[in-house]
């Protein structure tokens, strides 16, 4: 069977700008060889078996040859494989996918390209510069500043490009931008020109700054803009003054560390994503769900007898149902008994099973379920408290003491998940770091890491406060909807006041 190798863009850097066909490819391939300027998640999808291969450069020395990555390519396709070459941006522009299509063609081994979002277009649409204009650009040239630096004379036509009747972009380290702006000018180009520098275009910390042709590289300097960057010169990079938006998102340059587990971490963090934060997953625990033996299995056994069933989280209406069904029933076995919910997570997950809670409460903590649950009378009636292993005891207390017969079982049970290396160095970066319950407090303290010194902690509610609080950490942000939505708008306050005051 013959091989095939596909040329592949991943796009700037958001990992949303991947194409369709991208992500088909790479969850395909047999092997994937690819460059440093690629979305981190970009490999996410690949397949365990797949073999993953860096042959981008090193900032001063090239991992692999141009010519032995064009060897790689075709004998991995002559080997039969289905080889995906993954670069950054687009593969045709400045990315060298020219050669290895050559190299391919020559050797007879079928390719097919994919082309990506380029870093030129994206970077400087994420900064609100559109490379072309109606009114200010009818033309854009893409330009490397990327010659052979062991050459002393770049092979670009200043000249040329003084005299390009439109937008110049240009692809390049930020160390030759003084060189190049300074070239453009005594070639003739305006120095009084619009020209903007975007570092990390399209990434959650993108920066951008604008000045004239003159002054740009002075302020790229001052500002301490590091690669990669796409400088922009024209009219069209003041737009940047009225129609930037990512920079101007509420969140737009924090770091915010989620603590909470895995599993349950992507409703927050997607949250945060949209407000423009970067939204680190540094998870302290672990959902680690009971055997169903013992008590717990009586209980759902037996899960029609009661007259009331209390949901904590969203979990616990996960393994419940999962109980339920490990047992032969479904959720008209709740039919009889009243449904309390602590929070309207909780009551969602219940909804996408097609139930709805009867009681509510409009704070989501214990004691707010406790005094909804006062209409309900449970005098001498059965009352299934279904919950966490290590949850406080307020709520069984208080039915108890209303006279009502309480079964407190244990679907899960919340373990440590010790970090690990890169999650310490994300944690490490985090300008706020989020709690969500006590216990991602008491086990990410305990595992020995800590929030870093000046980040912000935001905690969901007061009981997770006071445990943040007994551990020896300033709790700096607490949402008054003790709920993720609430979280956000507190951290999203507290960020905009900090704005404000500094
Ligand atoms: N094939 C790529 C370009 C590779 S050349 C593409 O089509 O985008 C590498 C240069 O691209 C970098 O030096 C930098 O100038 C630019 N670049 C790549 N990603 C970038 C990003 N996210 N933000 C700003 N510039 C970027």
């Amino acid at each position: 069977m013959s091989g095939i190798v596909y040329l592949v863009g991943a796009g700037p850097g958001d990992p949303g700008l991947m194409t369709r066909r991208s992500l088909e490819l790479i969850a395909g391939a047999d092997a994937i060889l690819y460059d440093r300027l690629i979305p981190a998640q970009a490999l996410e999808d690949a397949r365990p078996d797949a073999e993953l291969r860096y042959v981008g450069k090193q900032p001063g020395a090239a991992a692999l040859s141009q010519d032995a990555t064009n060897e790689l390519l075709v004998e991995l396709g002559r080997a039969g494989k289905r080889v995906v070459r993954l670069k950054g941006g687009d593969p045709f522009v400045f990315g060298r996918g020219g050669e290895e299509a050559e190299a391919l063609a020559a050797a007879g081994v079928p390719f097919e390209v994919v082309p990506g979002v380029t870093a030129g277009v994206a970077a400087p649409a994420y900064a609100g510069i559109p490379v072309t204009h109606r009114d200010a650009a009818s033309a854009v040239a893409f330009v490397t500043g990327h010659e052979d630096p062991q050459k002393p004379e770049t092979a670009l036509d200043w000249d040329a490009l003084a005299r390009f009747p439109g937008t110049l972009v240009l692809y390049m380290g930020i160390k030759k931008l003084p060189l190049i702006a300074e070239r453009l000018t005594a070639a003739g180009r305006d120095p009084d020109e619009a020209a903007a520098v975007v570092e990390r275009g399209t990434h959650p910390g993108q920066r951008t700054v604008v000045d004239t042709l003159a002054g740009i590289a002075a302020r790229t300097e001052l500002a301490g803009m590091r690669p990669p960057a796409i400088t922009v010169v024209g009219p069209v990079a003041r737009l940047h003054d009225t129609i930037a938006w990512l920079e101007r998102r509420p969140l737009h340059g924090e770091v915010v560390a989620v603590t909470r587990a895995r599993a349950q971490a992507s409703g927050l963090a997607r949250q945060l994503r949209e407000l423009g934060a970067e939204a680190v997953e540094t998870p302290a625990i672990r959902i680690e769900p009971r055997p169903l033996a013992g008590e717990l299995l009586t209980a759902v056994q037996r899960i029609g007898d009661y007259a009331l069933v209390c949901l904590t989280s969203p979990n616990g209406v996960r393994l419940l149902f999962d109980a339920l069904a490990e047992t032969g029933q479904d959720a008209r076995a709740l039919a009889g008994a009243t449904l309390a919910a602590i929070g309207p997570g909780t009551a969602a997950e219940l909804e996408r099973r097609g139930v709805r809670a009867d009681v509510l409460p409009d704070r989501f903590v214990a004691e707010a379920l406790v005094e909804v649950l006062e209409s309900v009378d449970v005098q001498g009636r059965r009352a299934l408290v279904a919950r966490a292993a290590e949850a406080r005891s307020v709520l069984p207390d208080a039915l108890r003491s209303r006279g009502a017969e309480v079964d407190d079982v244990a679907l899960y049970e919340t373990v440590a998940e010790p970090l690990g290396a890169a999650e310490r160095a994300d944690l490490e970066r985090a300008t706020y770091v989020t709690f969500t319950s006590s216990s991602t407090v008491r086990l990410l303290l305990e595992s020995g890491a800590r929030p870093p010194d000046g980040a912000r902690v935001a905690s969901i509610g007061p009981v997770t406060s006071a445990t943040a609080e007994e551990h020896g950490l300033t709790v700096h942000v607490e949402a008054e909807r003790h709920d993720v939505v609430g979280l956000v708008d507190a951290l999203t306050a507290d960020a905009a006041q900090r704005r404000v005051s500094a």
